[in-house]
């Protein structure tokens, strides 16, 4: 069933898993509290159609989020229009739940033409989705924010086993600081373990000539030799070269896997001899997906506040500033907690005065009640008073009081 989702992105769909996926691991991570909470992850997913985008997504979440494609007739053309889409499915694993959001463009041809377009559209993407969360930041009531942030961009590269493409450069250089960036060799299978190890390392001496900041995942060295050892593995395989596949083939052994067959053998999505599927699942969302969000939210998305506030002249209060500065920060907490104090102060003095006025107006009231009830009783004694000294008149103008008749009269006054 559908659910609301926030303004401007489509409805979520539930979506059953159908095996492990991993991110049920995420109290291992660095951070609890997500898991409480339930957590948002956003991918962004870049690279020529038919490079096995929306293969790889279903295979890395082992579920249907991307429908089956359309078969298109020969003579049918997939539309060229670079529009961003946006697919969510709220997953569940071990009771952790996962809104999983890819942002993806289909119907991307090719890029030639066209190429300026393709990065300017997922620049203005990863850009409208900073802004839409710091929109949500001045907003008075900030209980809710909804983290469509991109919180990782697979970029997906032809697996030409040549090197970078020009496109490839110009998108990678105008989105690394904007977004956490993994690359991909797509179809890994369709290259030679030589050609592969050849490629990746084309591939980073790019990489690393223009400066290009990709995703380096961390390690930890207070973790254990286990942990160590993975984080140092999957660091080691980047670019990852995949393999994608929601098939379940027969190996030649007899086993049921995910995987491509080809009339010489059955390549093996989840086996690591064969590629780096596994490692990239791992790094993505076994270990690092909170590192992921946490470095969006810490680094990119702070370089961005900065920048866009400094931009509209507010003089900025960015923990990059305070990290240069302790003395700055120091003073800024300093003020900071003598202004919660004067409020507390305020506070209590507002409800003092209230207490005290409280209590006046009750005091005032039951004081007019008590001159009123006096009041009330002076008036009819008064009127007693003066009813009986009508009575003591008129008897005694009628007749001679006579001891018997004053004894009598007595009573009679008693008795009223
Ligand atoms: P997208 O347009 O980038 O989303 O690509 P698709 O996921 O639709 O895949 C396009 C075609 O490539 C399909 O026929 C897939 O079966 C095939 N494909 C996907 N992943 C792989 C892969 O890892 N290796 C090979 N050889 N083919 C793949």
């Amino acid at each position: 069933t559908p659910a609301p989702s926030s303004a401007g992105f489509p409805p979520i769909v539930r979506k059953k898993l159908m095996g492990y996926v991993g991110f049920a691991n995420l109290p291992n991570q660095v951070h609890r509290k997500s898991v409480r909470k339930g957590f948002q992850f956003t991918a962004m997913v870049v690279g020529e159609s038919g490079l096995g985008k929306s293969t790889l997504i279903n295979t890395l979440f082992n579920t249907t989020l991307y429908p089956p494609k359309e078969v298109l007739p020969p003579s049918a053309e997939r539309p060229k229009t670079v529009a961003i889409e946006s697919i969510s499915a709220d997953i569940e694993e071990n009771g952790v739940r996962l809104r999983l959001t890819v942002v993806d463009t289909p119907g991307f041809g090719d890029f030639v033409n066209n190429e300026d377009r393709h990065v300017l559209t997922h620049y203005v993407a990863v850009m409208s989705r900073f802004d839409a969360y710091l929109e949500q930041e001045n907003r008075v009531n900030r209980q809710k924010i909804a983290d469509n942030r991109v919180h990782a961009c697979l970029y997906f590269i032809q697996p030409t086993g040549h090197s970078l493409k020009p496109i490839d450069i110009e998108f990678m250089r105008r989105l690394h600081t904007k977004v956490n960036l993994i690359p991909i060799i797509a179809k890994a299978d369709t290259l030679t373990d030589e050609e592969i190890a050849s490629f990746k390392q084309r591939v980073l001496n790019d990489i690393a000539y223009h400066k290009i900041q990709i995703f380096q995942a961390p390690t930890y060295e207070n973790e254990d030799e286990e942990t160590q050892a993975e984080q140092e593995e999957i660091a080691s395989k980047i670019p990852f070269a995949v393999v994608g596949s929601n098939q379940l083939v027969q190996t030649p052994d007899g086993r049921q896997v995910r995987g491509r067959a080809y009339p010489w053998g059955v390549v093996e999505v989840d086996n690591e001899d064969h590629c780096d599927f596994v490692k990239l699942r791992q790094m993505l969302i076994r270990t690092y997906m909170e590192e992921l969000r946490e470095y969006t939210n810490s680094h990119l998305y702070e370089a961005y506040r900065t920048e866009k506030l400094l931009g509209m002249g507010v003089a900025q209060d960015s923990s990059v500033f305070k990290e240069i500065n302790p003395a700055l920060k120091m003073q800024e907490e300093r003020t900071l907690h003598e202004a919660k104090l004067a409020k507390m102060e305020a506070e209590m003095n507002l409800v003092f005065q209230q207490k005290v006025a409280e209590k006046e107006s009750k005091l005032k009231q039951s004081e007019e009640e008590l001159y009123a009830r006096h009041r009330e009783m002076k008036e009819a004694l008064e009127r007693q008073r003066l009813e009986l000294e009508e009575k003591k008149k008129r008897i005694e103008s009628g007749r001679p009081l006579t001891p018997e008749n004053k004894t009598k009269t007595r009573n009679r006054f008693l008795r009223a």
